[in-house]
C-alpha cells in the first residue's frame, strides 16, 4: 500500500466503496464522477502506478482484469451494444489517480477520436 493512494485506501476498504465486483487481486466499482451511464473502475489491489510499471509478477493479476472487464460487462448489460475500456496513463493520457485503474464506459455510443 502507497501512502496517499486514494486507490489503496479503496482497496483497504479505509474509504468505502460499493464493490461491483471483488476478489483477492481485484476490486470494482463505480466511478464517482460518471462520464457515462454505466462507468465503472477496476483496480488491482496491489499499487502499481500505471501500465509502465507493470512487473512480470503482474501478468496473472492483469489478465485477472481481462477476464473481469468481461464479467462486469455482461452482468451491466454491455455485451449486446458494446463498451469502452480505457486505461489513461501519465500526463498525456490524462490520468489523474496514480494507481493503475481500468474504466469501462458503456450505455451510450462513444466518440472517435477522444478527446
Ligand atoms: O484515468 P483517470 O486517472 O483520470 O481516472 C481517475 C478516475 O477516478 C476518475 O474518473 C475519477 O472520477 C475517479 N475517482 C473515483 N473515486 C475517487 C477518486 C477518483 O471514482 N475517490
Amino acid at each position: 500500500m502507497q501512502q496517499d493512494c486514494i486507490f489503496c485506501k479503496i482497496a483497504a476498504k479505509e474509504i468505502p466503496v460499493q464493490p461491483i465486483y471483488e476478489d483477492e487481486q481485484l476490486i470494482a466499482f463505480p466511478d464517482i464522477n460518471p462520464a457515462a451511464p454505466v462507468h465503472v473502475l477496476i483496480i488491482p489491489k496491489k499499487h502499481i502506478a500505471s501500465i509502465l510499471e507493470i512487473e512480470p509478477e503482474d501478468q496473472f493479476v492483469m489478465g485477472q482484469m481481462l477476464s473481469a472487464i468481461k464479467r462486469i460487462a455482461e452482468q451491466a448489460g454491455l455485451a449486446d451494444e458494446g463498451f469502452r475500456v480505457v486505461m489513461n496513463t501519465k500526463e498525456n493520457g490524462g490520468q489523474t489517480v496514480h494507481h493503475l485503474h481500468c474504466h469501462i464506459l458503456g450505455g451510450r455510443a462513444m466518440t472517435w477520436p477522444p478527446g
